[in-house]
This record gives C-alpha cells, sequence and structure tokens, in this order.
C-alpha cells in the first residue's frame, strides 16, 4: 500500500466548518469561531471559546507537510481543508452579509 496526499473536494456545511476550523499560519492559529490568536497546532479545541478543532486549514501547507502527516496520524477524525477556499468563502458571506 502506497498511501499520498492527494486533494479530494468535499461538498461540506460552511456553518460547521466556520465554527470549528483552527487556521494556522507560520507559528500559531487562529480559531475561526472567535478569531482567539496564538492556538497551538497541538489544541483539540480552542482555550477561548471551547470549540472543537474539525478542520485544520495550513496557510502554507507544504511548509507544514510533516505536521500534516503526523496530525493525520494521531487525530484521525481531523480533516484539512484548503485554506484558500476557506478564505474566499468566508469573505463572500460577509460580503453579502454587509449587503443584506
Ligand atoms: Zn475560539
Amino acid at each position: 500500500m502506497s498511501k499520498q496526499l492527494i486533494r479530494v473536494y468535499h461538498n461540506l456545511d460552511f456553518e460547521d466548518v466556520r465554527a470549528h476550523t483552527l487556521e494556522y499560519g507560520v507559528l500559531s492559529g487562529i480559531c475561526s469561531k472567535c478569531k482567539h490568536l496564538n492556538v497551538r497546532l497541538e489544541d483539540i479545541g480552542c482555550p477561548q471559546c471551547g470549540t472543537s478543532f474539525k478542520y485544520i486549514a495550513f496557510q502554507s501547507v507544504r511548509e507544514h507537510l510533516p505536521k500534516l502527516l503526523r496530525i493525520s496520524q494521531e487525530r484521525s477524525g481531523v480533516q484539512f481543508i484548503d485554506y484558500q477556499d476557506f478564505k474566499r468563502i468566508e469573505g463572500e458571506q460577509k460580503a453579502r452579509s454587509i449587503l443584506g
């Protein structure tokens, strides 16, 4: 068996994604629900609002590939989502709510 990372497109409920994503930058993460800063990659939930992280969006997957592989082995329930997709949809929803 040769396991490789291949991106798959899923139809996800964005309300769920927005409430349970850890946005991970270079050194630390942000909770997508309450925007709490300095969340650690090891945190399975937000230290501030307590939401569980079902999704992780790495700003730079290439930079964090070893971490991604480790987490995918250790935490089978976590799904990795595309950061660009996440920010694009979040932006679209924000614009829509402003325009009414
Ligand atoms: Zn939070």
